[in-house]
């Protein structure tokens, strides 16, 4: 048997034969269902495993549910001010370590720490309002990428539990980078401060489901931001 229910902002869950699945959005939700109401178990296991593994894989982008944040191109003028305001987390390079999208790029802006690179695409402005992720003025969401994931990729100190999942690895990350982004972050205004708390908040209220079974489950959202790296200076 299937049924479904939203579970919070950007997020459904719909349960089949006692297994939960998390879809992202209402359209995804409605075309699991419409797609696999006459499936054969064995069938939606393979579909199962899809959304799971989408759902997990938005985890780690400043964007969590597409449209909800901006998609207009960023004009020349956006671009000098975003660059001016990201070289100030580089010592060097920052010409080349800065890289704006193309505008046929559907990629969403993030922080490549093999090549140690900042893309930016449109989804760096803010969107519809109505979440913390969507709400995040630019600044922060640089602040996320460059004091959060950069800085820690640099000092080794990304978030690293090997006795949990990829997916548990991924929560507590985005959660540290956001609180440490808010504690550190260069220039940033009150409510880009704030904002970004609320961020890492939302992060945990929407996703702590992949910290069953771990040592955090038992923790408070406050005691598990003690367990990261969010040192003020
Ligand atoms: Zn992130």
């Amino acid at each position: 048997m299937i049924f479904s229910k939203k579970a919070g902002d950007n997020l459904y869950e719909i349960y089949y034969n006692g297994k939960l699945v998390t879809a992202t959005d209402a359209n995804e939700a409605g075309i699991f269902l419409k797609d696999n109401f006459w499936k054969t178990e064995r069938q939606l296991e393979k579909t199962v495993k899809e959304i799971e593994k989408k759902a997990g894989s938005k985890i780690r982008k400043i964007v969590e549910s597409d449209g909800l944040r901006g998609n207009k191109a960023l004009t020349i003028n956006e671009k000098k001010e975003i660059f001016n305001y990201a070289k100030q987390y580089f010592s060097e390079n920052a010409e080349e370590l800065i890289q704006f999208a193309d505008e046929m790029s559907t990629n969403n802006t993030g922080y490549m720490a093999l090549m140690d690179v900042l893309y930016i695409n449109t989804d760096i402005m803010p969107g519809t309002l109505n979440t913390a992720n969507s709400r995040l003025g630019w600044k922060a969401a640089i602040a996320h990428e460059l004091e959060g994931h950069r800085f820690a990729a640099l000092t080794d100190k990304t978030f690293f539990d090997p006795n949990i999942s990829a997916y548990a690895n991924d929560l507590l990350e985005e959660i540290q980078a956001s609180v440490r982004a808010s504690k550190n972050g260069k220039n940033l205004s009150k409510i880009d401060k704030e904002d970004l708390l609320q961020h890492a908040l939302e992060r945990y209220t929407n996703h702590n489901r992949f910290l069953e079974g771990t040592e955090y489950v038992s923790l408070t959202f406050e005691q598990i931001i003690e367990k990261l790296w969010t040192l003020k200076y």
